[in-house]
C-alpha cells in the first residue's frame, strides 16, 4: 500500500490541495481534521469545554465515528448524523484543537486512522501523520505558509461567501490555533525529519497543487 501524509499548519491549502491530488492519483483522500472536528462538535453540544480532559474523554465512549467515501469525497457521520457540513464552521476548528491536545482524543483515533491506511492506498492530511500516525509513509510532506499568508487567504475566502470577517480577527485564530496545535505535549504540530517541506507563501494554488504533486509523484 501506498501512504502519503502531508501534514502542516491550518490554513496552508493541505486539504484542497491533498483532495485533488489524491482525485488525480486515484488514492483514497483521508481528512483526519474531520474527526478531531467532530469530537469537538460533540463537546460543544454536550455543554463541556473541549479543553476539559476529564470532560472531554467521559464522552469518548458515547462518541461513535463513521466515515465513508462518496464519489471521493469523505463524510464523517457522529452517531448516524452526517455532520460533515456543521464540522466546518470556525468555532468548531478552536474547539477541534482543544479536543486534540488531549492524549485520550489521539489514541482514541489512532487505529481508525492507521487501519484507513492498511486497507488501501491513501493520502492523509493532518498535524502527525507523518510523526505519529503513519511513521512509515511512502512519502511525507510539510506544507506550509507563513501565518499572513494564510491570514490572507482564508479572509479572502470567508469575504467570498459574505461572511462579516476582520482580517485582524482571522489572523489572531490563526495564530491562536498555530500556538496551541504546536505547543501541546500529546503529537504537536512538527516536521518530521524525513519530511519534503514545502512552502507555499509566495506561490498562488495552480503553482502551489504543480509542486506539490511533482515532488509526490517523484517519491512513489
Ligand atoms: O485540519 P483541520 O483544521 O480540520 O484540523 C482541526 C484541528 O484538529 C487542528 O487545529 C488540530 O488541532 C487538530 N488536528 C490534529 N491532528 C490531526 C488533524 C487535526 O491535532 N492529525
Amino acid at each position: 500500500m501506498i501512504s502519503v501524509a502531508i501534514d502542516g499548519p491550518s490554513g496552508a491549502g493541505k486539504s484542497t490541495m491533498a483532495k485533488r491530488l489524491a482525485a488525480e492519483l486515484g488514492y483514497t483522500y483521508v481528512d483526519t481534521g474531520a474527526m478531531y472536528r467532530a469530537i469537538g462538535l460533540y463537546a460543544v453540544r454536550h455543554g463541556v469545554d473541549p479543553k476539559d480532559q476529564p470532560g472531554v474523554e467521559a464522552l469518548l465512549p458515547e462518541i461513535h465515528l463513521d466515515i465513508t467515501m462518496e464519489e471521493g469525497t469523505q463524510h464523517i457521520f457522529l452517531n448516524g448524523e452526517d455532520v460533515s457540513a456543521a464540522i466546518r464552521a470556525e468555532e468548531i476548528g478552536m474547539a477541534a484543537s482543544g479536543v486534540a491536545a488531549n492524549p485520550a482524543v489521539r489514541a482514541f483515533l489512532l487505529e481508525t486512522q492507521r487501519a484507513l491506511a492498511r486497507s488501501r492506498d491513501v493520502l492523509m492530511d493532518g498535524r502527525d501523520i507523518g510523526t505519529v500516525v503513519l511513521p512509515d509513509a511512502t512519502v511525507k510532506i510539510f506544507l506550509t505558509a507563513s501565518a499572513g499568508a494564510r491570514a490572507d487567504r482564508r479572509y479572502r475566502e470567508l469575504k467570498e461567501k459574505g461572511a462579516a470577517v476582520e482580517y485582524a480577527g482571522v489572523l489572531a485564530d490563526i495564530e491562536r490555533r498555530d500556538e496551541q496545535d504546536s505547543t501541546r505535549a500529546a503529537a504537536p504540530l512538527r516536521q518530521a525529519p524525513d519530511a519534503v517541506r514545502i512552502d507555499t507563501s509566495d506561490l498562488d494554488f495552480e503553482q502551489s497543487f504543480r509542486l506539490l504533486k511533482q515532488t509526490i509523484q517523484q517519491r512513489i
